[in-house]
């Protein structure tokens, strides 16, 4: 309520995260500010960042059901074919007795990075309709946390390398589910791009 209030002159005070030099801007500021000390970026460009997040987390994450479901390959060796979806090769890594291993890569490549989206669309349609929803500060701190353990990247270059190991074994066709998957990751990264902590909360007028 205060920030609605007192929208056109209200400064933001706040630190650099990487040398804490203070930095005040205006709180209706659209432009991106850096830090004067070091250059670090303190809040990123507010123009239609809420909107990007908002199209590109739910996209991503509306494509990632079927990338998950979809035969990312197709391996043929001799008479023997076979396809492989993400989460064929989770419960195949189980059955192999490495479940462990298909936990880290269930948690690190499909829970987290839909988590991740999901917090993150929320918070920026909050952003977007300059309200604090109900639950805003606990899905921006899951959204952060999320941010640090997301790796369904990792994930696809790990699929890419196998691929290159076993060109020459075996005659492999790409699927549906890995362009799915490169999607998925594309559109995270650029959920990423415009997502941005700071500039949210002052959007969602949350910033005291
Ligand atoms: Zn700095």
């Amino acid at each position: 309520m205060f920030m609605e209030n007192l929208t056109v002159t209200a400064k933001v005070f706040t630190a650099c995260a990487a040398c804490g030099e203070a930095v005040v801007f205006e709180s209706n500021s659209e432009e991106k500010i850096i830090c004067t000390r070091c250059g670090s970026t303190v809040k990123k460009h507010g123009r239609n960042s809420a909107l990007f997040v908002t199209a590109f987390s739910i996209s991503a994450f509306m494509l990632f059901v079927p990338a998950l479901l979809y035969p990312v390959l197709d391996i043929s060796v001799s008479s023997l074919s076979s396809s492989a979806t993400v989460l064929g090769s989770i419960k195949a890594l189980y059955e192999e007795g490495l479940g462990a291993v298909g936990l880290l890569v269930l948690l690190t490549s499909v829970i987290v990075p839909m988590g991740f989206l999901l917090t993150c669309f929320y918070v920026a349609v909050s952003a977007l309709l300059r309200r604090r929803l109900p639950m805003f500060i606990p899905a921006m701190r899951l959204a952060n946390f999320f941010q640090e353990w997301h790796m369904a990247d990792v994930f696809l270059v790990g699929i890419l390398v196998s691929i290159v190991k076993l060109i020459d074994m075996s005659e492999l066709t790409f699927d549906y589910g890995i362009y799915l998957l490169m999607l998925v990751c594309t559109f995270t990264a650029i959920t990423e791009v415009y997502y941005d902590t700071l500039l949210f909360r002052i959007k969602a007028g949350n910033y005291d």
